[in-house]
């Protein structure tokens, strides 16, 4: 099917033609004519498989007819996004999809000054993108005006509820029109979003892309079982390969990234690091640098890579094995991005075997293991201190709303890369349960 067949508004064709999009992907053409239809809307996809514009096309398709009208007053859309870099995200999109529209947008998210956002809103929008926190503190300002809201968009769901949100989602509903369209996004369908889908939706059409917490099928995975000692020694020998041109590497810990950084850069590697304790300046300069080529490998927290839309990634290295299955789906959905191929290398310790294994059910396959050739696993490497206990690091990171990166997010395009890493695949594949955590059998 392709973009003219599914309806879309002309301007709306332009501007996706511009996007240089050739085609629909599987979540886009699954959900537009859904969406147009009028259905509440349940998307079960990972970030990379172009659900943002799945839900903005036709979204913005109904309101194209009235934008600049002068009787079109008050919010018509809400989307509310889990983190600032995500927001950050759907903002460069909406506003890409709309240019050839009158389209006001504001989004809101925490950790900058009120004010611009206070300003924005007063000013009048069409559509506001925003992280529940900072809304709902404007909301009890008065600021924003949902009485015209005829759309609400839940994006990664599972995650706002991940991340403590649910109280602030449910007030902030409250305060919305009850005949509205509402479209939820999630990476996998627990019971917890299907109870939500039951509080905010009515008869939600699902569209499913993949199966349940499905890896993007365009990523090579790997496992490399290494000694945490080795670790540092293990990921220098792998980027002797060259075509680990563009390697975004996962530490569960902010100090663990400037360590596995400092690292790098004593061996020459050209490294940034993204993570909350980061200045707003220092974050958005490394993803820029990432960006640009200027620096061959991004070290970043869960938190802070949310959202990270970086076409060309070659790599993903899960250096520290993720906490939960789905920080793993979405780390490696950071490469393999839309249409292209990429490589997903974790690093798996004595101690995360189990979690291998539950990630191994989750996403309902086995992962290949592989030896880093000419590399001296019977070296003694330097001793890596300790990780907190496991249990408080989770505590942590869902308490950590405000732990949020850059003004991320790049142009439209569907990715590129696709180094030239080992290459295996198992393509099959099935629903291995949706647990909720490592270990919860
Ligand atoms: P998303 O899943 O919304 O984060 O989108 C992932 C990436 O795919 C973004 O870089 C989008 O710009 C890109 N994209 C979205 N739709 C298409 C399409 N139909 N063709 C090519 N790239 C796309």
């Amino acid at each position: 099917m392709s973009f003219r067949e599914l309806g879309l508004d002309p301007k709306i064709l332009q501007a996706v033609q511009e996007a240089g999009y050739t085609e629909p992907t599987p979540i886009q053409t699954a959900a537009i004519p859904q969406i147009l239809h009028g259905h509440d809307l349940i998307g079960i996809a990972q970030t990379g498989t172009g659900k943002t514009a799945a839900f903005t096309l036709p979204m913005l398709t109904k309101l194209a007819p009235v934008l600049g009208t002068a009787g079109v007053r008050g919010t018509r859309a809400l989307i509310l996004a889990p983190t600032r870099e995500l927001a950050v995200q759907i903002d460069e999109n909406v506003r890409a999809y709309g240019r050839h529209l009158p389209l006001r947008v504001a989004t809101i998210f925490g950790g900058v000054g009120e004010n611009p956002q206070i300003q924005a809103l007063r000013n009048g929008t069409n559509i506001i993108i925003a992280c529940p926190g900072r809304l709902l503190d404007l909301m009890g300002r008065r600021c924003a005006d949902f009485s015209a809201l005829q759309y609400l968009v839940l994006d990664e769901a599972d995650r706002m509820l991940d991340m403590g949100f649910l109280p602030s989602i449910r007030q902030i509903i409250k305060s919305l029109p009850q005949k509205r369209q509402t479209l939820l996004f999630s990476a996998t369908l627990s019971r917890e979003i299907e109870s939500l889908t039951h509080e905010f939706q009515r008869s939600p059409k699902i569209v499913q892309i993949g199966r349940r917490a499905n890896p993007a099928e365009t990523v090579t995975q790997l496992v490399y079982e290494v000694p945490k000692a080795l670790k540092p020694a293990l990921l220098i020998h792998l980027l002797a390969d060259p075509s680990m041109n563009m390697v975004l590497v996962f530490s569960r810990m902010k100090h663990s990234a400037d360590r596995i950084a400092r690292n790098l850069e004593s061996k020459g590697i050209a490294t940034a690091t993204l993570h909350s304790n980061r200045s707003q300046n220092q974050r958005l300069r490394a993803l820029k640098d990432f960006k640009s080529g200027a620096v061959r490998v991004l070290v970043a927290t869960d938190i802070a890579a949310r959202g990270i839309d970086v076409d060309g990634i070659s790599h993903v290295v899960n250096y520290d094995f993720p906490m939960h299955p789905e920080d793993y789906v979405h780390r490696i959905g950071r490469t393999g991005r839309a249409h292209a191929v990429g490589d997903a290398i974790s690093f798996v310790t004595p101690e995360d075997q189990g979690e291998l294994r539950s990630l191994e059910r989750f996403i309902g396959r086995g992962i290949v293991r592989k030896k880093a050739e000419g590399f001296n696993y019977a070296a003694v490497g330097p001793a890596e201190p300790p990780d907190r206990p496991r249990q408080q690091q989770g505590q942590r990171r869902q308490s950590s709303q405000s732990q949020s990166g850059p003004r991320g997010g790049s142009r439209q395009g569907g990715g590129g890369g696709g180094g030239g890493g080992p290459r295996r695949q198992d393509r099959s594949s099935s629903y291995g349960g949706g647990g909720r955590r490592f270990g919860s059998r």
